[in-house]
């Protein structure tokens, strides 16, 4: 990326009146593409006086920059913070949509950008392209052959049997083996550690095409990687990922994470399970309710208080338990979802010191990260089942008739239908940027959030639209959408209820000082 030299007059006055700390102030200018253009501020502060985070980032509008512009200048600078990073930036001054440019040529365009593009600095061959210059919704080739082998994959080995194994509340095991064989179980996590060495958006791919499937096999993954195998490789020492992670990727167990008690769902800082430090580790007792995977035996992300002072969130510890360390007590019936386990556990053990993942009583941050990113699963799982069911209800629309015409002739239905597949897309793309987000190591708790809310809430509305444009034969179990009906409805529970969510966000969006009640999840 060329970088010119930019007369920083104009700049350094504007950015000097922003804050008495400023020492220095360089300004370059950024050629991104053809014809968008960064005047980056880099505002060089008093080596002693250093900025505090919040500082490092100057709003736009106080340097005259459209909301718009702002965003997409500012995503660039975030991405290319290593190269930046040296000048400690604080900001950008303009972005390249028409505006901003305009102000541009008052700041001084550098002269290679005004020979390339005229006298007066307009390009007719080039058109502006909006101030989103960096939006790419082309998946990679990686990307796109994970998420073929996962569809070939669920549509000749999962779907045909899905039915069947709703009504027998289980798969066979052997399914797991096959999907550990393929890479499906430690999709994200790199080669080093036994897993496929992709990406998070791929691994969220997966997850869609495993639970268009089957949304019972898409929570099992679901849970193994992102709630149990993830953490442990972002949280654990050197020693915990090498012993657990490379057996969780390839399959050889199936992890859990518990965290959830009968006392305590949302509330999750409530819990009351405690872990008390014995001479050789840690006495660990307690109750967990609803938690899926654990009666395949594996690891489990067990949450206790290690703080018996604290009754709320400070004061919890993360442990990784074995599947020998606890006992499962139930298993419970549920309205869908039937194809994966989920079952009440107790334990009672004392476990070795080196069980302890991350600091002593920060363990619900690593519970609130774990599910940051586990949400942005259930998303997908949701668009996988609104998916399933929008097919369902095209093919069968296309084929019904009524009055002597196929259904899907009618006003009303080609409205549900088309409804269904704009939702479907909108919520597949809030997916596909949280996971973007996580992908990138930028923020994501809002992005997730809302994603889970969307997608969620539109699977449980299109989902009974399916079963509406199917009519009798939708409540029947003789098509799958009412399958998809009860699955789809979890989504709006698990991993942060829709209300939570919208306390995340709301959080996110007001700033949490703003909010009295900050509910932990
Ligand atoms: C099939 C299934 C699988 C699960 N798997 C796991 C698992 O693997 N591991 C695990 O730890 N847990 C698991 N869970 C538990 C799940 O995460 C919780 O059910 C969920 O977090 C909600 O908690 P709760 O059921 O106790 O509801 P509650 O917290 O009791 O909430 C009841 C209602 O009150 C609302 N509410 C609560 N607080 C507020 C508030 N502050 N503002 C507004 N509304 C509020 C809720 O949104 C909800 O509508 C599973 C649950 C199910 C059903």
């Amino acid at each position: 990326m060329p970088q010119h030299d930019l007369p920083a007059l104009d700049l350094e006055h504007r950015c000097r009146s922003l804050s008495r700390r400023v020492a220095a102030v360089a300004g370059t200018i950024f050629q991104l593409e053809d014809d968008q253009y960064l005047v980056a501020a880099l505002l060089v502060h008093d080596a002693r006086d250093r900025p505090t985070a919040r500082e490092r980032c100057i709003p736009g509008d106080r340097v005259g920059v459209r909301p718009q512009d702002e965003l997409a200048v500012l995503d660039d600078l975030r991405g290319r913070r290593e190269e930046l990073r040296r000048s400690l930036v604080v900001g950008l001054v303009q972005g390249g949509a028409p505006r901003a440019r305009d102000r541009l040529r008052r700041v001084g365009p550098a002269p290679t950008a005004r020979r390339q593009r005229g006298e007066d600095g307009d390009d007719p061959e080039r058109p502006h392209r909006g101030s989103l210059p960096r939006v790419d919704f082309e998946l990679t080739a990686e990307q796109r052959e994970i998420q073929a082998l996962a569809r070939e994959f669920a549509a000749a080995e999962i779907e045909p049997y899905a039915s069947d194994w709703d009504r027998a509340h289980g798969f066979p095991a052997e399914l797991l083996d096959r999907l550990g064989g393929l890479g499906l179980l430690g999709v994200c996590v790199p080669e080093r550690h036994g897993g496929a060495g992709s990406d998070f958006v791929s691994y969220i791919l997966v997850l869609e095409e495993l639970s268009r499937a089957d949304a019972g096999v898409g929570v099992t993954v679901a849970v193994h990687t992102s709630a149990c195998t993830l953490p442990i490789l972002a949280f654990g020492t050197a020693a915990q990922i090498e012993r657990f992670v490379p057996p969780l990727a390839r399959g050889e167990f199936i992890g859990c994470f518990a965290l959830t008690e009968p006392g305590s769902g949302s509330d999750a800082g409530a819990l009351l399970s405690a872990a008390d430090e014995v001479a050789d580790g840690w006495h660990i007792r307690g109750r967990k309710q609803w938690i899926t995977n654990a009666a395949f035996g594996g690891p489990v992300l067990f949450f206790a208080r290690t703080d018996p002072a604290t009754r709320s969130a400070r004061g919890v510890s993360a442990f990784i338990l074995d599947g020998t360390q606890i006992e499962v007590t139930r298993t419970e019936e549920k309205l869908g979802l039937n194809s994966s386990v989920t079952n009440d556990i107790a334990v009672d053990a004392v476990v070795a010191a080196d069980r302890l993942l991350g600091e002593r009583n920060h363990g619900f941050r690593i519970a609130m990260a774990t599910l940051d990113g586990g949400r942005i699963g259930i998303a997908a799982q949701a668009v996988g089942i609104a998916q399933a069911a929008y097919d369902v209800a095209r093919r069968y629309a296309l084929e019904r008739e009524a009055f002597g015409h196929r259904i899907a002739d009618y006003q009303a239905i080609q409205h549900k239908l088309a409804n269904m597949s704009m939702e479907i897309d909108a919520a597949r793309l809030l997916v596909l940027r949280a996971a973007w987000l996580k992908d990138h190591g930028r923020p994501h708790t809002e992005a997730g959030a809302k994603a889970k809310l969307f997608s969620s809430e539109m699977a449980r509305r299109q989902t009974a639209e399916a079963i509406q444009v199917l009519g009798g034969y939708g409540y029947t179990k003789e098509f799958p959408v009412e399958r998809y009906y009860r699955d789809a409805k979890i989504t709006e529970i698990y991993e942060g209820t829709s209300e939570i969510q919208r306390l995340v966000i709301a959080r996110s969006i007001l700033g949490r000082q703003e909010l009295v009640a900050t509910p932990s999840r």
